[in-house]
Parts: structure tokens; C-alpha cells; sequence
């Protein structure tokens, strides 16, 4: 079993995303800049728009948060979306979900311009990914595509099995796996909560992509040997073992799982760390006008 190291990409992609930003600032163009729109006091949300302009700063991106109150009125948003959209300056935007109930997530993301939805939320980059135009991939399957990529891991006329089918991951990550490009070209299975017979199909799995939402769901016996198991999953449980007192686990059960696999990515340290780098990987584009 040999693990894909996602820390260690992730650090690869942004050195190399930083290398870029030399090279383009130093040819006298223009510093990519991140925005992002932040409603409430979530402390959950709070960390992951601070995280994200950390590493806007590590790889020299210019980076903005705009912040607003929990009882902020939808219009007063859409106006703040708008104000962005117009700024020349500002090449992605986000808006950190969720927002709080009176307001209505789809008009929201749907006032930034496909150009600058740099997550890749926006129904026409979903609606472009699906017909196989260019497109801001959202950044969870965008990672796992960097991840198989830059692992080497053959696609083509592979099955892949993926499970779960939400918008923001199995769903993508099925579209991906099936297009005619490479990574992908593989013959797809989605399953979900109506599936049957699940084992019998994750078992004929060469690769194996479980977002599933379900810690440690699946077991040894679910998985072809030799497969390659891709874990999105992330949940936190109490530990005794662990200074902070919890620890990180997936959707898979790695110590038996790993004991089959040809390849697995380690729950912390697969998945996760590709998230925030395909953002940047994502406004990189977003600044060098490679999509639109
Ligand atoms: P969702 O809860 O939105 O979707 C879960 C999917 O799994 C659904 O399609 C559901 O089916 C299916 N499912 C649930 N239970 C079963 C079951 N017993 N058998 C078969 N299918 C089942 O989750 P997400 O896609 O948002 O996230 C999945 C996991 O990935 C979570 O643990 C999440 O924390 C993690 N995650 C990690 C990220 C990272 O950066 N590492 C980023 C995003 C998510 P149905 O559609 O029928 O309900």
C-alpha cells in the first residue's frame, strides 16, 4: 500500500502557485486577489475565511473580507455582490456557507459573476463542467483530480465507484471521473442511500471515492484489493490518545482498509489539504482570464 500524501501536493501546488505569482508580478501584471463575503460570527466560518487569506498571503494573493452581521438583509448582499462583480481588482469571490436561514444561498451565489465564482457554485460553471467546457470545478473534486493526477493514477477504462452523489462532491466527482479526458475516461457507478447491494458494487471498485458523510462506513470487506480508495470524509471524535483530546477519522476504515489498497489517502492529510489549494489554483485562473 503506498498513501497519497495530500499535505505534501498540496505544498508542492502552492510553491508552484507562488513561483507563478513571481513570475507574473515581476512581468509587471497584476497580484490575483481573493474576496470573500462573511455573514454572522460562526466561529467554523470565521477560521475558514481566515485560513483562506492566510494562504491567499503565503502564495503573495492579494485578499479581501467583507464582513457582514447575522441579521444582514439578502438585498444589502446582493448589492455587496454586485460591488464586487464591478471591481477590476478583485478576480474570485466567494460567499462562506451557510448563511443564516432568512437568506436564500442559490440568489446569492447566482449574483456572482460566472467569471469570478471561483467555487465553482455557480449553475453555469456547474452547467459548463457537465457539457465539458471550461470551468471552475469546485474545490473538494478539483483537489481529488489534482491528487489522482499528480499520483499518477490511471483513470481510463477503470471503474470507479462513487459514493455519495451531493452537489458539492459525489455528484462533481462522478461527471469528472466520466469525462472524456484524462483523469477520467473511467465507467462510473454512483451510489447512495437508496442503493442496494452496496458491498457487492464498492467491491468491484478499481477506485473507490467515498463521500459518504459517515465516519469509518466502510470496512475491509467492501473493497477490491488493490484498489485505490480516495476518503473525503472528515469527522471528529473524542480520543484519550491525543494531547487536544479528539482526533480526525474518515468515511473509511483506514488501519484494515489500507491493508488492501494499492493506494489510500490518510484522513488527516489526503483530501483536506487540496481544499483551500484548489481555491487558489482556481483564482489563479480567475486572474489569468484562462476560463472566460
Ligand atoms: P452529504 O451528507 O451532503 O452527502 C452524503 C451522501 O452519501 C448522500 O448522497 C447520501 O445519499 C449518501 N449516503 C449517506 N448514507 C449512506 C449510506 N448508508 N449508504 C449509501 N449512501 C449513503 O455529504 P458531503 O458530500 O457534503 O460530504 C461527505 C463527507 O465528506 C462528509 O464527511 C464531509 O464532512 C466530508 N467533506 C470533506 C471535505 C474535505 O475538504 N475533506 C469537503 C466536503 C465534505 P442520499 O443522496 O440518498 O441522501
Amino acid at each position: 500500500m503506498k498513501l497519497i500524501d495530500g499535505k505534501k501536493i498540496a505544498e508542492t501546488i502552492r510553491q508552484e502557485i507562488a513561483g507563478e505569482v513571481k513570475r507574473i508580478t515581476g512581468a509587471g501584471g497584476k497580484v490575483p486577489h481573493l474576496a470573500a463575503i462573511l455573514v454572522g460570527d460562526d466561529p467554523a466560518s470565521e477560521t475558514y475565511v481566515n485560513n483562506k487569506a492566510k494562504a491567499c498571503k503565503e502564495v503573495g494573493f492579494d485578499s479581501s473580507t467583507y464582513r457582514f452581521p447575522a441579521d444582514v438583509q439578502q438585498e444589502e448582499l446582493l448589492e455587496a455582490v454586485d460591488f464586487i462583480n464591478r471591481d477590476p481588482e478583485i478576480d474570485g469571490l466567494i460567499v462562506q456557507l451557510p448563511l443564516p436561514s432568512h437568506i436564500d444561498n442559490q440568489k446569492v451565489i447566482q449574483q456572482i459573476l460566472p467569471e469570478k465564482d471561483v467555487d465553482g457554485f455557480h449553475p453555469v460553471n456547474v452547467g459548463r463542467m457537465t457539457i465539458g467546457l471550461p470551468s471552475y470545478v469546485s474545490a473538494t473534486p478539483h483537489g481529488i483530480m489534482e491528487l489522482i493526477m499528480r499520483s499518477g493514477i490511471q483513470t481510463r477504462g477503470r471503474h470507479c465507484v462513487v459514493l455519495g452523489r451531493s452537489n458539492i462532491v459525489g455528484k462533481p466527482m462522478s461527471l469528472l471521473m466520466a469525462r472524456n479526458e484524462e483523469p477520467g475516461n473511467a465507467t462510473v457507478t454512483v451510489c447512495h442511500s437508496k442503493t442496494q447491494n452496496l458491498k457487492e458494487i464498492t467491491s468491484a471498485a478499481d477506485i473507490l471515492i467515498v463521500a459518504i458523510g459517515q465516519p469509518e462506513f466502510v470496512t475491509a470487506d467492501m473493497v477490491k484489493e488493490g484498489a485505490v480508495v480516495i476518503d473525503v470524509g472528515i469527522h471528529r471524535v473524542p480520543s484519550a490518545k491525543t494531547k487536544s483530546g479528539f482526533r480526525l477519522i474518515g468515511d473509511v476504515r483506514f488501519d484494515e482498509v489500507a491493508q488492501k489498497a494499492s493506494r489510500i489517502t490518510p484522513v488527516p492529510g489526503g483530501v483536506g489539504p487540496m481544499t483551500i489549494v484548489s481555491l487558489l489554483l482556481n483564482t489563479l485562473k480567475a486572474s489569468k482570464k484562462e476560463i472566460y
